[in-house]
């Protein structure tokens, strides 16, 4: 661990730069300026232990700038003037939330006011039983010994923005944080009489009565609970700033996952895109992987834009397939859940649950994190990714494709192409469906994983960045669904795919969860794309195809073998070695994938599935992707560009699959050239890890380094 070097090293500049930062201060408002961020999630034990002293040291030697305070909501940590908002336990008279947000303003922080507004106590149901969810049989939903409130109801109008404004004038936080503000999930219905009166005000008729997504009633179901989340976004904001001034901000807390948003009816678009900054809730890795955290914060970035600020709470302590709320999450294991984070674009943002804890190891882990990162934040927000790719997303494929099922039907085909993009080192961005035609000036390849549920006017965004001259890469069912996730007789995009549906739609839903045993068969032309498969005539598959109908002019470089017995061994030969069935077509640029190689990579890592798309894609980029990395290991690389710069940043995940892990293991050397964007003059590089110069060539337009090992990461400044 190279802690104390860092320390020593990076010191200095710390200090020069939260020197300029007080300078430029006044000229901001806090959610432009205030980058790190520290939160201790306070315990309903903790007013009887929190020792204010130690933790203003801790916000002082982890330099964070804005801290988040429990103020209300299911606990109040202040004595609140509405006798309902339950008390923490341990509070008695004393204003634990306004002694924290006093200290933390008297050391120059910002205080976010953290609220959770999803559910109360009994006694807060009983006195006002109109104001929360309710089943089909008239019985309240409930969270352990909480009721859940209802979004529609007098709590949300009426009392929440009472008590944002009781907070406000108590203490002037900057603004708040709703930890778990969006009510009730997608999987249940509520049946208040709010809900039943808003519902038929809007729709005329009564709440559906199951989830059937075939029901237009109950796409109008969801629909209007997405458009309620936004009411309530606004709502909350116009009550803040009514009582706090015009950059008192409220903000609910969002997942960097889009289905889970989905289940959530939080609109990502939506969202991101009308809020000043997003305060994330992904606190550590599924079994995706670190580079999790990156995706999400180019997603996020991509709406919300790239001169904000999107801070993530960041676990200190032990939250994998068990949560242990008070025990030291292995250092290297959050440490590099926040490095993937920065080089997605994400603030950091240390997280504790309760102010006292005897496991005394994860008040080490952020402090050396947040100091390197102070030291080159500049290197790390306000710029632009240098990507050239762009990985489509849509939460209406989402939900109305994916449906119950979006793990299965949207997410792995999303998740497995972007691994295999890491896997072999192609920078790319997401980019929201309709965001195609303000984001296609800077992309040379588009690629649509799955994007099955597609709007006519979607279908002709994707037809005009071909037709001015984009590269298109689609995979399994894309487009044979409009966006109600009804099929269509034909994929929407047809024409491009040189590729018509003859099929059963519907039947590839049940194949995405099978494992079935099937090859890929390599045709004898052997077009560019198969290169590097020279030696072999088939490919694992494992999923299942259907004929479709061609038309002339197309290349069919893989077809289909379908499936014949693994046991026992003596049986495990070919039936039908050979079929017409096209795995692969390629229609003069558009490259059209129906074997979901993409979803079987997330769902099995084997090489072939990622060699082979990340074959497509370095065909159909034509040889102008940005970046060439030599050397072994698995990083996740990433590009971007300030005036004058180019920034690399390579995170080494090679080993890291085993959750946690629990230790770094340096790779290298590696050798990268970089094709500088014209306008940029190249006369030194600098490595801000190892914090020292390193030697740069420049020729035909490439810049060309030489890192000589990567323990953890590398951020590589060229200018
Ligand atoms: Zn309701």
């Amino acid at each position: 661990m190279s802690t104390r070097r860092e320390f020593l090293s990076t010191t200095a500049a710390a200090i020069a730069l939260s020197a300029s930062n007080a300078e430029a201060a006044p000229a901001e408002p806090w959610y432009r300026r205030t980058t790190r961020w520290g939160q201790t999630n306070i315990t309903e034990k903790d007013p009887v232990r929190y020792d204010i002293p130690w933790w203003r040291e801790f916000w002082k030697r982890t330099q964070v700038q804005g801290v988040i305070i429990n103020a209300g909501g299911i606990v109040a940590y202040y004595p609140s003037k509405y006798p309902l908002q339950h008390r923490a336990e341990f509070l008695g008279e004393r204003d634990l939330y306004g002694e924290l947000t006093k200290a933390a303003h008297e050391d120059g922080l910002v205080v976010i006011a953290r609220m959770d507004s999803n559910r109360t106590t009994e006694d807060f149901f009983k006195a006002h039983p109109d104001w929360f969810t309710r089943d089909h049989a008239g019985n309240p939903y409930r969270v352990d010994d909480k009721y859940v409130t209802c979004v529609n109801g007098p709590y949300y109008d009426e009392y929440l923005p009472a008590v944002l404004t009781e907070i406000i004038e108590r203490s002037h936080p900057e603004g708040f944080a709703d930890n778990s503000w969006s009510g009730l999930n997608r999987d249940s219905i509520c049946y208040c009489a709010n809900c039943a009166r808003k519902f038929h005000d809007k729709t005329g008729a009564a709440l559906p009565t199951q989830h059937n997504w075939s029901d237009p009633l109950y796409r109008q179901w969801i629909d209007w609970n997405y458009a309620r989340r936004i009411e309530v976004w606004d709502l909350n904001n116009r009550a803040t700033k009514a009582a706090g001034g015009p950059d008192c901000l409220w903000f609910g807390m969002n997942s960097g996952s889009v289905s889970s948003q989905s289940r959530s009816f939080r609109d990502c678009k939506a969202i991101f895109g009308r809020a000043e900054m997003v305060f994330l809730d992904h606190q550590s890795r599924s079994a995706a992987g670190f580079e999790e955290n990156a995706d999400t914060g180019k997603l996020v970035h991509g709406v919300l834009g790239w001169d904000r600020l999107a801070p993530e709470s960041m676990a200190m302590y032990e939250a994998g397939r068990n949560s242990f709320r008070l025990a030291s999450k292995p250092a290297v294991e959050a440490r590099m859940w926040m490095i993937e984070g920065f080089a997605g674009g994400i603030n950091p943002w240390w997280h504790h649950i309760g102010a006292f804890n005897e496991d005394r190891r994860m008040y080490q882990t952020a402090e050396p994190v947040m100091k390197w990162y102070a030291a080159n934040e500049r290197y790390l927000i306000n710029r632009k990714p240098l990507a050239n790719v762009g990985v489509v997303w849509s939460q209406r494929n989402t939900d109305f494709y994916g449906r119950d099922h979006a793990a299965d039907l949207t997410d792995a085909p999303y998740r497995g192409f972007v691994s295999a993009l890491m896997r072999w080192r192609i920078p790319y961005v997401p980019v929201h469906i309709d965001s195609i035609a303000s984001e296609s000036k800077n992309l040379k390849v588009l690629i649509l994983p799955n994007i099955a549920a597609m709007s006519d006017a979607q279908c002709a965004a994707i037809a005009r960045f071909v037709a001015d001259g984009g590269a298109l890469i689609a995979t399994g069912c894309t487009s044979l669904y409009d966006e109600n996730g009804d099929p269509r007789k034909d994929y929407g995009l047809a024409n491009l795919f040189g590729a018509h549906f003859i099929g059963t739609p519907g039947a590839e839903k049940t194949w995405a969860t099978q494992n079935q045993h099937t090859y890929l068969r390599l045709d004898d032309q052997r077009h560019a794309v198969l290169k590097g498969f020279e030696e072999t005539a088939i490919l694992p598959y494992g999923g299942s195809l259907a004929a479709l109908g061609l038309d002339n002019g197309t290349t069919v470089p893989l077809t289909f073998i379908p499936p014949f017995p693994v046991l026992p061994p003596e049986t495990a030969w070919m039936r039908t070695p050979k079929t017409d069935i096209p795995g692969l077509i390629l229609n003069k640029g558009v490259v059209f994938l129906p074997a979901d190689l993409d979803r079987r990579y997330a769902r099995e890592p084997l090489p072939d599935y990622a060699y082979l798309l990340s074959n497509l894609v370095q065909w159909a980029a034509k040889g102008a992707l940005p970046l060439e990395v030599q050397g072994a290991g698995v990083f996740d690389c990433n590009l971007y560009t300030q005036p004058g710069r180019v920034i690399a940043h390579f995170v080494n995940l090679t080993a890291t699959g085993r959750m946690p892990i629990d230790e770094l293991i340096p790779v290298g050397p590696l050798k990268i050239g970089i094709r500088v964007p014209d306008g940029i003059t190249v006369r030194r590089a600098r490595m801000l890890v190892s914090n020292r110069s390193v030697a740069c060539a420049v020729s035909k337009g490439w810049a060309r380094i030489e890192i000589p090992s990567i323990t953890d990461h590398e951020v590589v400044v060229i200018e």
